[in-house]
């Protein structure tokens, strides 16, 4: 197990919190989702791969056979690259990606001038430079996009992307037509390679809405209207891992993984991650920094909105909202402590929160001091897998005593918490 960079290195041997990635966890679940989709995929490492930490994330994903990588900003898709050409992964070469030379996708073009675009450094022209694959949803990020192709001498390989009903990116139907015809124009003059049409599902989590059948229309209508325009991109793509797992018809060419490589279900309502088969891959632990006995009537946290009914055994937990730990989860986030489950209690504070080790047993006979059922230096952990230790909470408990989901708790895990690798641990490493 080791520390990376990119948090606080130093943080590792003063620790307070750890989130451990069990690197293991998601090349199985690489494997569980690779082997349902039957096409090639991307592993979608944006956000710091959802929190768990990009490199590390994205070489075992090539490992367990991606041939694509994803990230949302170009700032990311940079970065990325930069970690990948010091990890040694060659550039892409052709035009059939392979692990060893994976190709990487950014979906947030940044809005440019062509005057901006074509300026020395421009972030276009570095996303050139990195050989990065770039979406492209209206007229004004094609003309940014050939202008800094113009100015490198470089085309630049770009997927068109339709709005099939997610109202997000994309061009609608009426404004596709003018941008395909646009991009084949750049095609010919030799500025960009229409490689992708792509879209992305809005309710893929939902098996009955009917919302996914519709967005496959009009993705299909999307096909026509470049086709009219001479442009037969060779990767058409629109599922996530809810579409990959719910909507088969949506896997086209290549599918985008998210949430699933990181042992999580898009939605636990409609399948649990045991039920897919897929193991949570981050552990989120701390441990006690003071255990003490508060009386009964005692508030516990700012404004006191948590009152202890007996005498009361607390627990100090050295994490808060400065870390990542929603302050929705006051009084409600569940923590495993000493073999037992318990929860936060009082208000979750910026770097620390407190919770609940029971009433204090006084009513011995013959009295004794009483004991404490946990001890300063105890091993807390806030989420984990159950399966590899029975009992402990999962990201889904704390979404949804937070009413958020589980992809928001893993990613928004702060800096401060230094992530570490645990590669394929055992059961018994786990306890
Ligand atoms: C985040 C994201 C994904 C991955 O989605 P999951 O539900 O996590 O699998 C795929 N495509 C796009 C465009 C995304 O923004």
């Amino acid at each position: 197990m080791g520390a990376t960079a990119g948090h606080f290195p130093e943080a590792a041997t003063a620790t307070t919190a750890q989130a451990v990635v069990d690197l293991g966890a998601i090349a199985h679940n690489a494997r569980v989702l690779a082997q349902a989709a039957g096409t090639p995929w991307m592993a979608v490492v944006k956000a710091d791969a959802y929190g768990h930490g990009i490199l590390p994330v994205a070489t075992t994903c090539l490992r367990a056979g991606a041939t694509w990588l994803g990230v949302a900003q170009l700032a990311e898709a940079l970065h990325l690259r930069a970690l990948l050409d010091a990890d040694g992964v060659a550039r892409p070469a052709g035009d059939v990606p392979t692990p060893l030379t994976p190709r990487t996708l950014t979906w947030i073009t940044p809005v440019l001038t062509a005057a901006e675009a074509a300026a020395p450094g421009s972030p276009l022209r570095q996303a050139l430079d990195a050989e990065l694959d770039l979406s492209v949803s209206t007229l004004s990020q094609l003309e940014a996009i050939a202008a800094a192709a113009q100015a490198q001498g470089q085309a630049a390989r770009i997927h068109l992307k339709v709005d099939t009903g997610m109202s997000r990116a994309g061009a609608v139907a009426q404004d596709l037509a003018p941008l395909a015809v646009a991009a084949r124009q750049a095609q010919d003059a030799g500025l960009v390679q229409v490689v992708g049409l792509w879209s992305h599902l809005s309710r893929a989590d939902e098996l009955t809405s009917g919302s996914t059948e519709e967005h496959l229309r009009r993705f299909q209508d999307g096909e026509r209207v470049l086709a009219e325009a001479g442009l037969r991109p060779q990767f058409r793509h629109l599922a996530a891992t809810g579409g990959l797992l719910w909507h088969p018809a949506a896997r086209l060419d290549l599918v985008r993984l998210g949430i699933g490589l990181y042992g999580l279900s898009p939605n636990p309502a409609t399948a649990t991650s045991a039920e897919l088969g897929l193991r949570p891959a981050m552990r989120l632990e701390s441990r006690l920094l003071q255990v003490k006995q508060i009386p009964a009537g005692q508030a516990v946290s700012y404004g006191g909105t948590w009152t202890a009914s007996t005498d009361r055994w607390v627990g100090l937990v050295p994490v808060g909202y400065a870390d990542g730990i929603p302050r929705a989860a006051a009084s409600l986030g569940p923590v495993w402590v000493a073999g037992q489950r318990t929860q936060v209690i009082g208000k979750v504070c910026m770097d620390q929160f407190v919770i609940d080790l029971g009433p204090v047993d006084a009513n011995t006979e013959p009295p004794v001091p009483p004991v404490p059922p946990a001890q300063a230096g105890d091993r807390v952990i806030l989420w984990g897998d159950p399966n590899a230790l029975p009992g402990v909470p999962t990201a889904d408990d704390w979404a949804t005593a937070c009413g958020t989901i589980n992809y928001e708790i893993v990613t928004r895990l702060g800096v401060r918490v230094p992530r570490s690798y645990a590669p394929g641990a055992t059961k018994e490493e786990q306890v």
